[in-house]
This record gives C-alpha cells, structure tokens and sequence, in this order.
C-alpha cells in the first residue's frame, strides 16, 4: 500500500543528491512533492520528469533560502503550485535538507563563514517551519536533514558540526512546542554519504578508504539509505517517534 497517498510535501535542496532521493521516495509512496531547487532548475523539473515517468506527481519552486525575501519567495511559490495540483494549499510532510559543505577550522572561521552555514542549516530551517506551520496539518511530519558529525567531532568542520547540533536542538524544542497539533519533528543524522557534497572527500587519495572505515558495513552511504528512513518518518507509522535524532551513518563510529 502507497503510504502518503493524498499528502503534500516540500523538500528542500532537492534537486539532487539525498533531497532528490527523499523527493523519489516520497513521490514513490504516493505523495505530491514541491521539488524545492537553490539554483539548478533543470536539474529540478528533471527530477519532475523522473517522478512523474514513474507515474508520480511533483512540481518545482526555486528560491534562493538564505538571500532577503528568499523564504517568502519559496512559500509563494509553493502556494502556487499547490493551487494548481491540490485547489488549497494545505502541507503534510516538510523535509529541511538544503545545505552547504564547509571544512574549516576554528582558526580559519571567519564571521562570514560562521552567518553562511548557521544561515542556511539553522535560520532558514527554523523560518521556514515557522511559515510552513499555517500550512501544516494535524498530523504533519517535519524532518531535519543533520548529520553524524554533531557526534564524531572532525576539527576541521567546527561551523558546519556546530550548525547541524543547532539544527538538532531545533528539533527537540519544536517536538515539544507542535505536540499538541499531533505534528512530529525530527532529525535523521547521515554519514558520509555518495553526494556532490562529498565528490572531493571520495576522490582524495585515500578518501574512500576513510568513508568505507567508518561505517560497520565496510561501505559509505547512498542517498537512498537516507530517503527510506525519511519515508518512514514521513508516513503514519512514525506517530509515536518525535523528537528523535535518527542516526544514517551505518554504525559510524570514530
Ligand atoms: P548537495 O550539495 O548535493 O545538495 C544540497 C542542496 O542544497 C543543493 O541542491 C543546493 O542547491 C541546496 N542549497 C544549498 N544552499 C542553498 C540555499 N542557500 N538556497 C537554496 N538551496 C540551497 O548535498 P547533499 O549531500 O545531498 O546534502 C543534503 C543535506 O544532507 C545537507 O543538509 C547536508 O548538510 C546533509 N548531509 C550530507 C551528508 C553527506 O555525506 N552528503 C552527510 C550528513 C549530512
């Protein structure tokens, strides 16, 4: 059985990498997806394309999400094409996933880098639940893409580390406060996973070695590991689950 047959949702930074493959997923198991892209709008409605050949429903919205008026810009887009495919603009299913990489130290941070990567993996997250809440159903699901390393310290990712345990305890604290609407809020946490984001980590010499070590698999992540914990997330059998930082890592350790 499709489990988000009738449900809405919004993925953000889906056009490619593990927010395509939660926006596949979720399409997958019935859901109508706003493909929400930061710059690449063909690699978005490619992702539309792929979706809908598999008999799916989806539509993209660009907005850039850290520039001034760039949330705005993404909801009224998504009003928009929800007008169009669902005659209201009702959500079920919000997935934060857009992100930036950012490897420094703290004695190579600078104000600048440390507004980049807050801004987009905690300012935007939080302003963009606070303008999907109107939006969101009883039952509706938040799910914040974070990520191991606010676990496994790397010296060399302090900002980007600090911003995802920000965006964590983001999610502790919405969990609590959108209870009593019956809306579950959580964050799953990958490893390294196979993305552009990580292209030059596994291509260094050695690079693979590293990220295959890590996990007790001996391998490291697909976005499609990430998209089905998504999906569980996503649909009613998660009910009970709130709160929760669920780890994708594979068993990660240091
Ligand atoms: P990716 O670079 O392939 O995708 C990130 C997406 O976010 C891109 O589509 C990009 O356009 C979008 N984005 C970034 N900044 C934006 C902005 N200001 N406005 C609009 N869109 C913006 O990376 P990915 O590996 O798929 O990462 C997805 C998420 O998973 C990120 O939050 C990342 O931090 C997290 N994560 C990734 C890994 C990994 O190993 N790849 C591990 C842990 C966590």
């Amino acid at each position: 059985m499709s489990k988000l047959q009738g449900k809405v949702a919004l993925v953000t930074g889906a056009s490619r990498g593990i927010g395509r493959a939660i926006a596949l997923r979720l399409a997958q198991e019935g859901a109508l997806v706003a493909v929400h892209y930061g710059k690449n709008r063909n690699a978005a409605l490619e992702v539309v394309r792929e979706i809908q050949s598999r008999e799916g429903s989806a539509f993209a919205i660009g907005a850039d999400l850290t520039s001034a008026g760039g949330i705005d810009q993404l909801f009224a887009a998504l009003d928009t094409g929800l007008l169009e495919f669902t005659g209201g603009n009702h959500l079920d299913i919000l997935v934060n996933n857009a992100g930036i990489a950012q490897t420094l130290t703290l004695e190579e941070t600078t104000a600048e880098s440390w507004d980049e990567v807050m801004d987009i993996h905690v300012k935007a997250p939080a302003f963009i639940i606070q303008k999907a809440l109107p939006r969101l159903k009883e039952n509706g699901r938040i799910i914040n893409i974070s990520s191991a390393v606010t676990r496994i310290a790397f010296p060399n990712l302090l900002g980007y580390s600090v911003s995802k345990g920000a965006l964590n305890t983001l999610t502790y604290v919405l969990a609590q406060h959108l209870g009593s609407r019956n809306i579950t809020v959580n964050a799953i946490q990958p490893g390294i996973i196979d993305t552009d984001m990580n292209a030059e980590t596994l291509q260094s010499t050695g690079g693979q070695e590293f990220a295959a070590g890590l996990s007790a698999f001996g391998r490291w992540g697909q976005p499609e590991d990430v998209a089905d914990i998504a999906a569980f997330l996503a649909s009613p059998d998660s009910r009970w689950v709130t709160g929760q930082l669920i780890d994708a890592s594979g068993g990660s350790r240091l």
